[in-house]
């Protein structure tokens, strides 16, 4: 199945870096809902199941992370939870920021940072 996201390697336009980000904060919301199923549950130290935020529309990789290790992730809104391999850096778009066995961490910059940041679900109205 062809789409504009297998072109990634060389240069990605604008739109396609927004399209990206956007995917990205449609999984950093559906982990936001796993992480509160985890702390309802109160197992701090065990690992949950999140879902990889590579921004890939057909990426449905699983990842383990502790909840301590998610809010970590979480503290910073341009931040991304992603699978070992899946980060998205090319053409300035991200760079890992901490990386374990299971996970790493990616913050996105220039357009993809600021679709990111608009979309954080952890921003506060008139926080700045
Ligand atoms: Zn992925």
């Amino acid at each position: 199945m062809a789409s504009a996201f297998e072109d990634w390697h060389e240069h990605v336009d604008e739109e396609t870096k927004r399209q990206i980000a956007e995917n990205e904060s449609r999984f950093r919301r559906a982990n936001e809902r796993i992480e509160k199923a985890g702390i309802r549950l109160g197992a701090h130290e065990l690992t949950y199941p999140f879902v990889c935020e590579c921004g890939r529309p057909e990426c449905v990789v699983v990842l383990r992370a502790t909840l301590a290790e998610y809010e970590r992730a979480r503290e910073n809104g341009r931040y991304f939870l992603c699978a070992p391999g899946h980060e998205i850096t090319i053409d300035g778009m991200g760079a890992v920021v901490h990386r374990e066995d299971r996970f790493v961490v990616v913050e996105k910059r220039g357009v993809a940072g600021a679709v990111a940041e608009a979309n954080d679900p952890r921003r506060r109205s008139g926080m700045h």
